[in-house]
């Protein structure tokens, strides 16, 4: 895909915001400052003209099809699988199964390599883990036994305690999952380095790569990692579906998540054979419409660039940060070194809520709350936070005006 307000040395925030429509909103009678791109990203006209290309043109059910709208759309799907193959530097698209999104790829994991441990085997998380990579292990225990582990946050409530992760592994650890970046800090973990030591162990190693992907050179062979998963509507894609990268080493050895069509080589009352890699994690109709355009939003964040984005957010993120310290009684959680573009904060001990509500009033869209990580707003000691993040197209006038908004709103509070 080619950009036209994107060259070399022009990043033209104005012109790739024309490309979403909803930044163009109002919300009581102010335009629309969206803070929110942690929970979800906002999605550029030409992944919405994909999906309704998909629903106009080729919206036949995949794979069963010999008539040729149905070999469309099949081949429309399986050209995001070999997108997505190309974005994280998988060795095959045999390791790209699609799933609904995050949640469901560490479900998938935890449920079927799941059912490979025993009883007092180990598992190891972290205190920043989201909802979503710490649940999935908890039913795993209830149904098998095993043993789950945290690496605490170190003395600066930020990075992880890595001393602490290498006492806490031993024979007995075979999972570590880990988040690449904190959804809350946005820490930047060293999931290489985390990576090598589980496989010292002889562990294998998943990564939440949900806040990453948009925001990162994501490689997973040169991570080494065993598991890697993300969701398409935090990198400017459709809702509904998302990644499990998986070696396939692993995946061939693990058991199918769910069973149904798609799923099978051949069935009958007394015995079935599954298909191979990837199909045999993908039972029934895969969300194909959705995955089609996800080839767009991957097509669009690399014309604009990731490391680009990166960058740009970098400079929001740092700009934004030292302005809000200057107010009195800011209280800002995550302070990692190259840490992403997410700031979480409080303002006093004023309830994270009444933020959220007086910033809404103004325009600005923030999330409040615990963010699917109680285990870490513990660790804080907060009950919640409230937390502004960037994407790729927030300006310097929003960061701007977001700061004056705080500044106004926090006598009010206080
Ligand atoms: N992990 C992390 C780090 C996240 O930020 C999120 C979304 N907030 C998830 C997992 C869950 O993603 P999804 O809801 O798309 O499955």
């Amino acid at each position: 895909m080619e950009l036209k307000h994107i060259s070399k040395d022009i990043y033209d925030v104005e012109a790739l915001r024309s490309d979403f429509p909803i930044l163009g909103r109002t919300i009581y009678g102010k335009p629309l400052i969206y803070l929110d791109n942690t929970a979800t990203t906002e999605t550029p006209r030409q992944v919405v003209y994909a999906i309704r290309d998909m629903y106009y043109n080729h919206k036949a059910n995949v794979h069963r099809g010999v008539h040729t709208i149905s070999q469309e759309a099949t081949m429309m799907m399986e050209d995001t699988r070999e997108r997505v193959r190309r974005l994280i530097n998988a060795p095959s698209t045999r390791e790209v199964i699609f799933t609904r999104g995050t949640t469901e790829s560490i479900n998938l994991v935890a449920s079927s390599y799941g059912s490979l441990l025993s009883e007092g085997d180990e598992v190891i998380l972290t205190e920043m883990e989201h909802h979503a990579n710490i649940v999935p292990w908890q039913l795993l225990r209830d149904r098998k036994g095993i043993v789950i582990k945290v690496i605490p946050l170190a003395e600066d409530r930020s990075t992880l305690d890595l001393d602490a992760y290498k006492k806490l592994l031993s024979p007995r650890t075979k999972v570590v999952s880990v988040t690449h970046v904190s959804n809350v800090l946005g820490t930047v973990n060293p999931v290489k380095e985390i990576i090598a030591e589980a496989h010292k162990a002889g562990a294998v190693a998943l990564v939440d790569g949900a806040q990453a992907i948009a925001h990162m050179d994501v490689d997973v062979r040169d991570l080494d990692a065993d598991f890697y998963v993300f969701s398409s509507h935090k990198m400017y894609g459709p809702c509904g579906v998302g990644v499990l990268y998986g070696r396939s080493r692993l995946l061939e050895a693990m058991p199918p998540y769910q069973g149904g069509g798609e799923m099978i080589s051949s069935v009958s009352f007394e015995r079935t054979t599954y298909a191979e890699l990837p199909y045999k994690f993908e039972a029934g109709t895969p969300d194909f419409v959705d995955l089609a355009a996800l080839h767009t939003a991957i097509d669009y964040m690399s014309a604009v660039g990731v490391d680009r984005i990166a960058t740009y957010e970098n400079d929001l993120l740092e700009y934004t940060t030292r302005r809000m310290m200057e107010i009195p009684k800011m209280r800002i959680f995550g302070v990692a070194p190259g840490k992403a573009a997410i700031i979480s904060f409080l303002i006093g001990n004023a309830h994270h809520y009444d933020t959220g509500l007086l910033l809404d009033k103004l325009g600005i869209a923030v999330r409040t709350g615990h963010h699917c990580a109680q285990p870490l707003m513990r660790a804080l000691g907060v009950e919640g936070v409230v937390r502004a993040s960037f994407g790729l197209y927030n300006t310097i006038g929003e960061a701007d005006a977001f700061l004056t908004a705080l500044k106004r709103i926090a006598p009010m509070l206080s």
